[in-house]
């Protein structure tokens, strides 16, 4: 093996299972399996080092395409290991010497160009033991580091709603949901990674405390704690740069959240499309107005989490409705806004030293909008905003400092200096004007020098082997002057030197030198001006994100005529005129037809059952109440005329099995593990979507299981339903069940056409629409004939497959406290006690085989 590919087989050893790119010159190359991979995903070609029996795959790009190659290897959830060349090669002596700069993995990016500025990049890390999860996640660019405790079943929900882009997880543990696999890297580390004096002793290291009670983890927390410390030692690994702007942790106390699960949030499309997991069409794109990334990951994360609190809810209301009201105040609030620049991630490079100079210009000018956005929040009715003016510090020793010092457009490396303005540092200008006053004396010279021997075409030039030289073309050759020095010779010219001119050189060169490295000492110590407000930059930049959010609300309110919901600690769902907020927006001006919603006021019924044709507007119906819901308690104002909403703890939305095909589970089952889940943790103040439940079996099972479903929640739960169904059977259960209602689609029958009116009315459908939807899908007239006459047949026989069905099931009462076997609930078969309770160590194989025949009889 060449000593080369000793160090970049050492290199590999060293970043574990990342993909390699090793610094060779001018190139990145990649070996073996790492090339194998690479050329796949970058399309690279592949090629061999050596031939024959040693032949190595081998595949490479020019070293300054390596933020492309890397955005692309990261997207596509890998991990990058870069091995740089440390020492300049024409100094080295023997092979040059060679490190590991950076190990990058989607979740420990900070770099802007690898990063989306609205979204947040969290890396996790998780473990479970009994039926509890710790999880602990951070945000790299911006120092965001928190840590939780969950039950262990609530596990994928959670994950769902922090969204990270990796998760650590114990080597050969399965914690992490299968389905997550595709969603976000899962990286192994070794056991000890979680231990717990581990975490104790890392944590309490790196934040230089005691222990972390003073951050209030409690020793309910341990889970917590052992999964940050093995972010931390993560991070200490493959983070070479500094860690010093993650300076504390949060515990996350979940207390005052709505619950929302994994696939509520994918049913409502609250951040991502189902279809194609675009951010178009979703909520989120909806509600974002934000003029700053800051503001952006905020809304992000109060859709993520909306409140339970009512109190809570009042104050973002208030804020909003102040700012809607106020339009001149939002106009230059969001102008404002629109200037300042992410002061989160840039007060990270900060703190880790890798800003430039353009980066401090940002955090100067983004302070030099504060005054005006202070003054505009000062003395306003509402709480919220109080707050948020007292948490913005101007700090203006910060900003006169950073704008009296950078240029307009300041440079992305510090390098070639240029970045201080003129009349900032004495010294500085000083040097600045020997430099420029070198450059003006030879102007002078040549000017003097070609007047004096008469060569009209001298030219002065300068290149880093020669320094300054004397350019004269060979036509001139016979009237150069004597004591000039010829240095080099061209095809058409020769170049030459003279003793003035390298005297001046000298002065010109170690000037602009010297200016240069004292540029470098003065933003040095801007950096650490900024380092040193580093904590109330901090509190300002969260509070600009708060108001971003605010404003972003408080327009979209205004412009979209939304109205101001009451939320109360009733159970009450009153809606007037309620619109999909998405459709509100996509759909042309004035089609999107208004709905109400009547559940669970006094007196009325809280299950409402909503039947109706495929593609009449049910689905789109129950969705808009979970959204309305959802986005009312996360401080927004909703579309509607008018809004009354008792306040929710849980939403669960479930679609029905088709959109789910992609999962590749069976779709039934995974219809009823997430109706089981529902049947067993939703409370009284629950609000339940359920779409097309059962659609997945046999016409029916799914009646039958449909039909219990409602009698359970009904029964045992009581909280606010809405259930979309096409199976007109369910219409019945408002006869036996007191507080179901049925709702139905409009829907207009006009000259052997139907017209879907999508308006929501009392009372059941009577007809289901199978064959004039199968007409506007396209089905050939023949085969829509055909179906007509097939229908009115089965009619006559009373196979009634057209709605009323004959599936009357006599009415049983679920009692509330009675223990019973149901699929869903957490009640057991007592053969599964006689099982547990047998005691095997005295049983004959003849005993047990006796005992397993009465078993099986009694299932
Ligand atoms: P269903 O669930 O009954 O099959 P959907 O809710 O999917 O029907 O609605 C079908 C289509 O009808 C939607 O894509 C939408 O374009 C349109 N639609 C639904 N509700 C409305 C409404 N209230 N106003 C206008 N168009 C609507």
């Amino acid at each position: 093996m060449t000593p080369m590919m000793q160090q970049y087989h050492e290199a590999k050893n060293a970043c574990g299972d990342a993909i390699l790119l090793f610094r060779m010159g001018d190139f990145y190359e990649l070996f073996n399996d790492d090339a194998v991979t690479a050329s796949k995903i970058l399309g690279m070609t592949l090629t061999s080092r050596d031939k024959g029996e040693n032949a190595t795959p081998m595949a490479g790009f020019p070293h300054h395409q390596l933020d492309s190659y890397l955005a692309k290897l990261i997207q596509q959830g890998y991990r990058v290991g870069i091995c740089d060349q440390v020492e300049d090669p024409k100094q080295a002596k023997g092979i040059v010497k060679r490190e590991i700069t950076r190990i990058l993995s989607p979740g420990t990016l900070t770099d802007d160009s690898l990063l989306s500025p609205k979204e947040s990049n969290y890396l996790a890390a998780v473990l479970s033991e009994g039926d509890q999860a710790g999880i602990s996640w951070i945000e790299l660019s911006t120092g965001r580091f928190l840590a939780g405790v969950f039950p262990a079943s609530r596990l994928a929900d959670e994950l769902a709603r922090i969204a990270p882009s990796e998760c650590l997880l114990s080597e050969g543990t399965d914690v992490l949901p299968k389905h997550t696999e595709g969603k976000f890297l899962h990286t192994q580390r070794p056991a000890w990674a979680f231990g717990g004096k581990a975490a104790d002793e890392k944590l309490s290291k790196h934040f230089e405390v005691k222990s972390l009670d003073g951050f209030g983890f409690e020793e309910s927390d341990r889970l917590a704690v052992r999964a940050a410390g093995a972010i931390l030692d993560y991070l200490q690994e493959t983070q070479r740069g500094s860690l010093e702007h993650v300076q504390s942790i949060v515990p996350y106390r979940q207390t005052n959240a709505v619950e929302i699960d994994e696939s509520t949030r994918r049913s409502l499309e609250l951040t991502r499309t189902i279809r194609d997991q675009r951010r178009d069409g979703t909520l989120i794109a909806v509600l974002d107005r934000c003029r700053t990334p800051m503001g952006s990951r905020l809304m992000a994360d109060w859709l993520a989490s909306p409140l339970a609190d009512v109190e809570q809810i009042h104050l973002r209301h208030d804020a909003v409705e102040e700012l809607m009201n106020d339009l001149p105040l939002c106009e230059v609030l969001a102008e404002a806004l629109a200037g300042v620049y992410d002061l989160q991630r840039l007060l990270t490079r900060v703190t880790t030293g890798r800003a430039s100079p353009r980066d401090l210009s940002f955090v100067g000018r983004t302070l030099g909008k504060l005054p005006r956005i202070k003054a505009k929040v000062t003395s306003r009715k509402s709480k919220l905003l109080g707050e948020i003016e007292s948490q913005i510090d101007l700090c203006p020793e910060v900003h006169d400092k950073l704008a009296a010092a950078l240029v307009e457009d300041c440079p992305l490396t510090t390098a070639d200096g240029g970045f201080i303005q003129d009349g900032y540092d004495a010294k500085l200008d000083e040097l600045r004007g020997l430099a420029a006053g070198g450059k003006q004396w030879i102007a002078n010279y040549q000017a003097e020098e070609s007047e004096k021997s008469g060569i009209a075409n001298m030219k002065v030039g300068f290149n880093k082997v020669f320094g300054y030289y004397i350019e004269i073309t060979n036509t001139h050759r016979d009237k150069v002057p004597a004591y000039f020095h010829r240095k080099q010779t061209l095809k058409n010219a020769e170049r030459y030197i003279t003793p003035e001119l390298k005297e001046y050189e000298e002065k010109v060169l170690s000037a602009d030198e010297k200016a240069k490295s004292l540029e470098y000492d003065l933003f040095a110590e801007l950096r650490e001006l900024v380092q040193a407000a580093a904590d109330r930059l901090r509190q300002t930049a969260a509070a600009l994100a708060q108001l971003d959010s605010l404003v972003s609300l408080g327009t979209l309110a205004r412009d979209r005529n939304y109205c101001r919901p009451k939320i109360d600690e009733t159970t009450e769902l009153a809606i007037v005129d309620g619109r999909h907020p998405v459709l509100d927006v996509t759909e042309e001006a004035g089609t999107f037809i208004p709905n109400d919603t009547t559940l669970g006021g006094e007196d009325e019924d809280f299950v409402a059952i909503i039947t109706g044709p495929n593609m009449a507007g049910k689905s789109t119906y129950i969705r808009q109440v979970g959204l309305i819901t959802i986005m009312a308690q996360m401080g927004s104002f909703v579309p509607a005329r008018e809004a009354t909403i008792g306040v929710v703890d849980r939403v669960f939305a479930r679609v029905g099995a088709s959109d789910e095909l992609s999962r590749g589970q069976s779709t039934f089952m995974v219809e009823m593990t997430e109706t089981a889940r529902i049947l067993n943790t939703a409370t009284e103040r629950s609000l339940v979507i359920l779409d097309e439940i059962g659609r997945g079996t046999s016409t029916y099972d799914g009646v039958s299981l449909a039909w219990s479903i409602v009698e359970f929640i009904h029964d045992r739960i009581g909280c606010r339903t809405l259930f979309a169904t096409h199976y007109h059977e369910l219409a019945d259960l408002s006869q036996s069940l007191d507080h179901v209602t049925n709702l139905n689609v409009a829907v207009k029958e006009w000259d052997d056409k139907v017209i879907f009116l999508h308006k929501i009315v009392a009372g059941a459908a009577d007809k289901s629409y199978g064959i004039y939807v199968a007409r506007l899908a396209g089905i050939p007239h023949d085969v829509n004939e055909r179906a007509k006459q097939i229908l009115a047949q089965l009619e006559q026989e009373h196979l009634d497959l057209d709605g009323r069905s004959k599936i009357r099931p006599k009415r049983e009462r679920h009692p509330k406290t009675d223990l019973q076997l149901t699929l869903f609930g957490p009640s057991e078969h007592p053969v599964v006690d006689e099982i547990r309770q047998a005691d095997l160590s005295g049983l004959t194989p003849l005993d047990a085989f006796q005992k397993l025949i009465h078993w099986q009889t009694e299932l």
